[in-house]
């Protein structure tokens, strides 16, 4: 190996160490995987796995596309062996179980106990309806061996209006079913929440009254029993980014662990449900490449105050001060028809092994190069899970990027910025197809 190589090794191993504001431990495993994929000359691998064990979900969100995508086959979902042998398939460090709706999948605690034993960090990307059912779950299979921390526990959740008098008995009956694991606090894992924004604009999105809040009630739940909590949320033409920020602000107070933010992709599938469904105009709902960053001109000022999960360099391009291609081979998708080619977000095919859609996607046809969608379908991407990892990998790397990215992932990890209290975060609800429903701010603040 040449110096220069050594150094631009050195380089890459830095920055992929510095990958995201982590804890260490899960720093330093991605670092590893990467850094011996780097070593071996592998020119494409995964970083995450998107794992759609099912399409079944319980919401009907205005801009979801998998659900209208897969319309035709909601009832089907994956065995819990496919699901952990795509994970070994591809070796992803970081596994995103997606759906649908994962809580639904009625192999999920067996599928992240699994993930969990293969090292994997796991995401649960859920809309939190059923979070505090599964953590009431996980509380009641420790009764027989932490009676004290239970008690504690339930005396706390109680306090705070978390679980009821009625939930706390149940709970400390002990588990339904002793052999069936359960989802505990684990630094390998985050409960991953879907947050749109306050409450009137989230529930408007997610088309159901009272989803906010009780997100609210599981992100607190699960900071009380010791889970991490990431976020994530999708910004739309219609999102008020000042708004965006006073949710961080009020989630930040809440000792949420860390967010990730897109912008919103105009699936043909959702477009198509828009105009058929709500009569509304998906050119109304969706952001081009122009809007996005004209949506993200504050990202880079957000990066230092919350802990965003991702890399300056994609901030950057989200703020239209670089230019990156899609590296979508890096965060395949794999679901029930098996694995999605190009991306999670278009679909051209469904390939029977990772190495398959790796061999057989014509890459070169996707992204957008110099401004010039290679694909017209690409023309207004810009989402982390094919631009992220252009970052993250170091691949259109300029100078200093290296030493921007270790300087961000090691500086501090931001501190709540106790704006939390000034938030009105629960603004009015919504219902149905977004209609208000009459209810006022401030009745529904009190009702929280
Ligand atoms: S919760 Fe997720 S999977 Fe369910 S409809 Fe909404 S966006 Fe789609
Ligand atoms: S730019 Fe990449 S991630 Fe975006 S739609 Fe095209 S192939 Fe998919």
């Amino acid at each position: 190996m040449s110096f220069d190589t050594s150094v631009d090794t050195l380089a890459n191993v830095i920055t992929i160490v510095a990958l995201m504001r982590f804890p260490l431990p899960l720093t330093t495993k991605i670092a590893g995987y990467m850094i011996a994929q780097k070593l071996r000359g592998t020119k494409k691998f995964a970083t995450v796995l998107q794992l759609e064990p099912l399409h079944t979900c319980n919401l009907t969100c205005t801009g979801c596309g998998r659900i209208r995508e897969y319309s035709t086959s909601l009832k089907d979902m994956m065995s819990l062996e496919d699901c952990l042998g795509a994970a070994e398939e591809c070796n992803a460090p970081m596994i995103s179980i997606c759906g649908g709706e994962p809580l639904i999948y009625p192999h999920i605690e067996a599928l992240v106990k699994g993930l969990l034993e293969q090292k994997r960090i796991v995401y649960i990307c859920t809309n939190a309806m059923f979070m505090r059912k599964k953590m009431r779950e996980w509380l009641a299979s420790r009764v027989s061996t932490q009676k004290e921390f239970v008690e504690s526990k339930i005396t706390a959740l109680v306090q705070a209006g978390l679980i009821s008098e009625k939930d706390a008995t149940e709970i400390r009956k002990g588990p339904k079913d002793p052999a069936k694991p359960t989802i505990g606090p684990s630094t390998w894992m985050y409960w991953n929440v879907h947050l749109d924004g306050l409450e009137r604009i989230h529930d408007l999105i997610v088309e159901r009254e009272g989803v906010f809040k009780e997100c609210i009630l599981a992100i607190k739940m699960a900071k009380i029993l010791g889970y991490q909590v990431a976020t994530n949320t999708t910004i739309y033409k219609e999102t008020d980014m000042q708004e965006v920020e006073q949710m961080f602000d009020y989630l930040s107070d809440l000792g949420v662990d860390g967010h990730t933010i897109s912008p919103g992709y105009e699936y043909d599938a959702a477009k198509k449900d828009m105009v058929k469904r709500l009569n509304l105009q998906p050119e109304n709902f969706f952001l081009t490449r122009k809007m996005t960053i004209e949506k993200f001109q504050k990202i880079e000022e957000w990066m230092q105050r919350y802990n965003l999960f991702g890399t300056p360099v994609y901030f950057e391009f989200l703020a239209g001060k670089r230019d990156l291609t899609c590296s979508a081979w890096a965060i395949p998708t794999r679901n029930i028809r098996g694995w999605k080619g190009p991306c999670y977000l278009m679909t051209d095919a469904h390939y029977s092994s990772y190495a398959e859609l790796l061999e057989k996607t014509q890459w070169e046809r996707y992204g957008v190069v110099n401004g010039v969608a290679r694909d017209s379908r690409c023309e207004n991407c810009m989402v982390h899970c094919g631009y992220e990892p252009t970052a993250s990998l170091g691949l259109q790397a300029q100078r200093g990027d290296t030493w921007k990215t270790v300087k961000f992932n090691f500086g501090p990890k931001p501190k709540p910025t106790g704006l939390g209290s000034e938030v009105l975060a629960f603004n009015g609800v919504t219902s149905g197809n977004g209609h208000l429903t009459g209810k006022r701010a401030e009745a529904s603040a009190q009702a929280s």
